[in-house]
């Protein structure tokens, strides 16, 4: 059985920057805080915890060691409290996500409605929208159409959205804004991912995505390669494979959530492997 790993699988730059920055302050400073986990993923989360990276609910609970703010960006009030307490802060936000801060902040110069396309309540999300006043989040389509009718809107994305559910979204707001501009604020480490998973998805009988079920971008790699190719699975970790999945399959493509750290992938791959050597050779 063949096995084609996508290129980008796995931790984006600005997630891997993050990490590295949360282990090596660790190292130096003994312990860490982060508000939250710093990516959507419990082994890596577990691995931290073990460094000396201690998550806390809030600022106060951060005073004796350096706060270190995640890769996904943190709001303007959080921001401006830890100043005022005067809090030692490590900054791991992705500059492609302080990228599209400043975007909508010019957006709303220009006089704009931000509306931002995302999940609600993510990290992310929330973050963007501090940075302007009274922005509209719109997670699809149907969200959308009950939007009431705007002379100038700026539309930005949150940086793992799907361009297709974007797409969805602005042919929506086209209808309804007079004067709308829209900025592509997907990163391109995710466009690169959900191109690939495309192609795996196409040219692959069976398809295996890994990452934790808590990862938005996870999971939106696996709707892809389900819409594309039914034998398409998630699976958290090397453990969750089932062998039934391969019956019959001449090869398997693999890819990752930008929060699934390599050791995972390299074991999920390893396992596809040695599954693939219990396999009865496909008939014909
Ligand atoms: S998914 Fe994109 S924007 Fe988000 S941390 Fe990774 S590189 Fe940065």
């Amino acid at each position: 059985m063949r096995i084609e790993l996508a290129k980008h699988a796995g931790y984006c730059f600005g997630v891997r920057d993050a990490v590295q920055l949360a282990l090596e302050s660790a190292r130096k400073y003994g312990t860490v805080y982060m508000l939250g986990d710093i990516v959507h993923n419990e082994v890596v989360v577990q691995q931290l915890a073990e460094s000396g990276v201690r998550v806390v609910k809030k600022l106060e609970d951060a005073k004796s060691a350096p706060l270190l703010f995640r890769a996904h960006g943190t709001q303007v009030d959080v921001w401006n409290s830890a100043r005022q307490q005067g809090l030692t802060i490590l900054d791991g936000t992705c500059p492609l996500v302080s990228k599209i801060h400043s975007e909508v902040r010019e957006l709303a110069a220009e006089g704009r409605r931000v509306v931002i396309v995302g999940d609600h309540g993510h990290d992310e999300v929330v973050g963007i929208a501090s940075q302007v006043p009274d922005p509209v989040v719109v997670s699809s389509p149907e969200e959308a159409e009950k939007l009431p009718r705007m002379r100038r809107c700026g539309v930005v994305s949150q940086s793992t959205q799907m361009l297709a559910n974007v797409i969805a979204v602005l042919n929506v707001l086209y209808r309804k804004v007079v004067d709308l501009r829209f900025i592509n604020t997907i990163c391109f480490p995710t466009r690169l991912n959900q191109e690939e998973i495309v192609e795996l998805a196409r040219e692959n009988d069976v398809v295996i995505i890994v990452g934790s079920f808590s990862s938005a971008n996870t999971k939106r790699l696996t709707s892809i390669a389900q819409s594309l190719n039914p034998r398409s699975y998630q699976v958290a970790k090397a453990e969750d494979l089932q062998p039934e999945w391969f019956t019959g399959a001449e090869s398997v493509g693999v890819s990752a959530g930008a929060s699934t750290p390599d050791d995972t992938i390299f074991a999920v791959v390893e396992r596809i492997r040695s599954i693939s050597e219990t396999q009865p050779v496909a008939a014909g």
